[in-house]
């Protein structure tokens, strides 16, 4: 009888090893598979505008180019070179959060200062569409990496300039006992249900041709989310399509 037990165990355990093998085999295939897919993503991502600057290059060659066009080629030429740099320096910072080298700083400061830094970066493109940019002014503090979370609130506003075509851009600080929240708020395009749960994923677009053509990498809510799940939080959104979009976080107060 005793041994029985002894292979009846046996034989349990080394199921428990087989379906505990299956599971990690899983868990691998699926990050092999998203690795794969976000190494396409990003050779997909440089091919594009390094097309579009071979493109310019070869016309600003011609020696008969009148000046409006050898202008044109050479913005362009400009343009999709500062989207490739904006793409490498969102992949840096991606890339930096994966590896346990990555570290926030946390210090007590006044939110309300970092705010007006980004609206003032955001002032005359919000005022060329015809956008009012409302922001909250009284001081707020907080215990955050002001760095990081500046660059928080700036690809939120960014966004909410980009897909927003006319109305107006918020930015709303509110205070609980021992938490303040930052909202940003548009008027814009806004995003329908069945994109909200992949809305962060990298290179996750729910328009990829308006994106790019905006000047997007794809990346900027996949850099926020990795900046708040480091402090402790995480991103909210509600949004309805044609009415508008609002990314809202918790900071601890200072
Ligand atoms: P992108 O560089 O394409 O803007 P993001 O990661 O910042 O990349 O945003 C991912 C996608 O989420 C965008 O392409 C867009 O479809 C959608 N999105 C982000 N912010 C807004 C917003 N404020 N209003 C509407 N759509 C938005």
């Amino acid at each position: 009888l005793d041994r029985k037990d002894e292979f009846g165990d046996l034989a349990a355990s080394l199921n428990r090893m087989a379906e505990r093998f299956r599971s990690d085999n899983e868990e691998i295939k699926k990050l092999y598979e998203k690795q794969r897919q976000f190494f396409a993503d990003i050779t997909h991502e440089i091919r594009n505008p390094l097309h579009t600057i071979a493109g310019s290059l070869e016309m600003l060659q011609m020696q008969s180019l009148d000046p409006g066009k050898r202008d044109h080629y050479l913005q362009t030429a400009m343009r999709q070179t500062e989207r490739i740099n904006r793409l490498f320096k969102d992949l840096l910072t991606l890339q930096r959060y994966d590896s346990d080298s990555y570290f926030i700083e946390k210090k007590t400061f006044d939110l309300s200062e970092i705010i007006r830094h980004v609206v003032e970066l955001y002032r005359d493109e919000a005022r060329l569409k015809g956008l009012s940019l409302r922001y909250d002014e009284a001081p707020h503090t907080v215990h955050a990496d002001p760095d990081k979370i500046e660059q928080v609130i700036e690809n939120l506003v960014s966004n909410a300039v980009k897909y927003t075509a006319e109305g107006e851009i918020g930015i709303v600080v509110d205070e609980y006992e021992d938490s303040v929240s930052v909202a940003i708020r548009d008027t814009g395009i806004g995003i329908s249900p069945e994109h909200l749960e992949r809305l962060f994923d990298r290179f996750y677009r729910t328009d990829k041709a308006r994106s790019r053509d905006k000047g997007g990498t794809g990346l900027g809510l996949a850099v926020v989310k990795s900046i708040l799940n480091a402090h402790g939080t995480d991103i909210r959104v509600k949004s309805k399509p044609g009415e508008g979009s609002e990314f809202s976080f918790d900071l601890s107060r200072g």
